[in-house]
């Protein structure tokens, strides 16, 4: 720590959010502590693998309102967008020359883990990164899971002592810091705050970045008031058909939250706060004991426990992956079962096999797989009973399992605005057996679980759901 520092610096890059989070907790008690302002950074790389308008449009928006936010509460706020590739170079360091310490956020995949152990390395001050990724701390697993249900059993066990200790909801309001610090012209001269225009505009002000223009614009705002009115819409209209709609695409049933929960402009913590102030509930109703079973462990209704398994068990097994798992992403990381058995299929006779362009243009015979691809390009998300069978059909469809696993990755890590995420890996490779176990051995897919359209067709409903996205 450097006592003779101006201000503590909050670099925020996961946790894109003003309130609970952990890490901006941290921040905000370093700053009253040591009586220093606080200055969040919040920048925007044009880098990144499959930087598009898309993904850079739902960013800047909450960035926008970040940058109002801080100012009522008397905040530092620097919200920079990197204009060219590199210029954004040494911004961190600036900043962290004249800082108490330096906070981030901690994040188990994608480039961040790498950006911030090389980022340690060169500031010369204390640097902290703090976890607000889930309900359980990613310290309190010691190693992957190989199965949903493993990972269950051990947040039945673990759970608990985290239960009570969730981030402060609107941290700012709480004042106790000096406000208002002045952000030094040396630095702004060098790397300028993004203006409003960019930071509230359209494809036209995106249209000077180096970054994938041909991915536009989702029609859904990012930032944390979006994802709380949809956080609201669903807990007034889907959770209560959670249980038993989900699954269908014409029901709506599902949250829809996935891409505000990647971006980190809605919590875990707030989603889980709005499921359980709805139910009245207590950790008093927790039944106890730990058996992995999916229902009845949270003394809540069926569709409240079901969504939380998705919210909790689902979307946190994929972090704990990642972070002890380094090859998360590759091929040699599936499981030894599920590569033999590709493996032993790998030639089998595909009746379809089709190009990537065919598959990323939604040219395909199948009117269910093009109406889910469409909706991935244009909305951004694939509704997820259809995303199972999206990923399914595209190693049935290429000509080898590691083929199909570029091919996923490629198009949900393009187009969807919750890609590049820890639950991007951990869906796509679930498509090539991981968390799951063996099932009847078939052509191409070996023991590995299969999907077809036609029995989608039968399981589910979504005759609305292809009207609109026939094309
Ligand atoms: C091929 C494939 C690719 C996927 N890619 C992504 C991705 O890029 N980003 C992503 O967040 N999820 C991904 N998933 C997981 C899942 O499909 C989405 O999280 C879900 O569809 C998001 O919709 P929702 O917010 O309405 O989910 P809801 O059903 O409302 O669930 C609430 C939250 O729980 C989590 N969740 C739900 N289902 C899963 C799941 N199966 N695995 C992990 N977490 C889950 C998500 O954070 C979700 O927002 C992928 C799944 C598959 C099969």
């Amino acid at each position: 720590m450097n006592p003779r520092g101006r201000h503590v610096l909050y670099w925020m890059v996961a946790s894109r959010r003003l309130g609970w989070s952990f890490a901006l907790d941290r921040a905000l008690a370093h700053a009253r502590t040591m009586d220093r302002p606080l200055v969040i950074l919040e920048p925007l790389r044009l880098d990144y693998a499959w930087a598009a308008d898309r993904h850079h449009r739902f960013a800047l928006d909450g960035m926008n309102e970040h940058r109002t936010t801080a100012a009522r509460h008397g905040v530092g706020y620097h919200a920079y967008v990197e204009p060219v590739r590199g210029a954004g170079k040494g911004l961190l360091e600036a900043w962290a020359e004249d800082a108490v310490v330096v906070v981030t956020d901690d994040f188990p995949a994608f480039f961040l883990p790498r950006m911030q152990a090389a980022a340690a390395r060169r500031v010369r001050v204390r640097m902290e990164a703090v976890d607000s990724c889930g309900l359980l701390p990613l310290a309190a697993s010691s190693r992957p899971f190989s199965a949903a249900v493993h990972f269950r059993r051990h947040l039945q066990r673990s759970l608990p002592a985290y239960l009570l200790d969730m981030p402060a909801p609107d941290p700012l309001a709480e004042g106790g810091f000096p406000a208002d610090p002045e952000l030094p012209e040396s630095i702004l001269a060098q790397w300028p705050s993004a203006e409003p225009r960019l930071l509230q505009g359209g494809a036209q002000e995106l249209a000077g970045l180096d970054i994938d223009h041909d991915v536009a614009p989702a029609p859904l705002s990012g930032g944390a008031t979006a994802g709380r009115q949809r956080l609201s819409s669903f807990l007034s209209d889907g959770l209560d058909r959670y249980g038993t709609e989900r699954n269908h695409p014409d029901a709506d049933a599902a949250s829809g939250l996935s891409p505000w929960l990647h971006w980190g402009h809605i919590s875990a913590h707030e989603v889980f706060h709005g499921v359980v102030t709805r139910a009245g509930w207590s950790p008093a109703r927790l039944n106890g004991g730990a058996t992995g079973r999916r229902e009845g462990w949270w003394g809540l209704d069926e569709s409240s426990e079901a969504f939380l398994d998705q919210l909790v068990t689902w979307r946190e097994l994929g972090f704990v992956f990642c972070r002890h798992v380094p090859t998360y992403g590759e091929y040699r990381s599936l499981p030894k079962w599920a590569m033999e058995t590709l493996e032993a299929h790998a030639q089998d006779r595909r009746p379809y096999r089709y190009t990537l362009s065919e598959l990323e243009d939604a040219r395909t015979h199948d009117e269910v797989w093009n109406a889910a691809q469409r909706e991935l390009r244009q909305r951004g998300i694939i509704h997820n009973y259809l995303r199972m069978l999206w990923g399914k059909k595209i190693l049935e469809w290429t000509s080898h399992p590691r083929e199909a696993l570029d091919v996923m990755v490629h198009l949900n890590n393009r187009w969807a605005l919750d890609g590049r995420d820890p639950n991007s890996w951990s869906g796509i490779t679930w498509v090539l057996g991981r968390f799951d176990r063996g099932w009847p051995e078939r052509a191409i897919y070996g023991k590995v679980r299969s999907m077809t359209s036609e029995a989608t067709r039968r399981k589910v409903r979504l005759e609305r759901y292809l009207d609109r996205w026939r094309g």
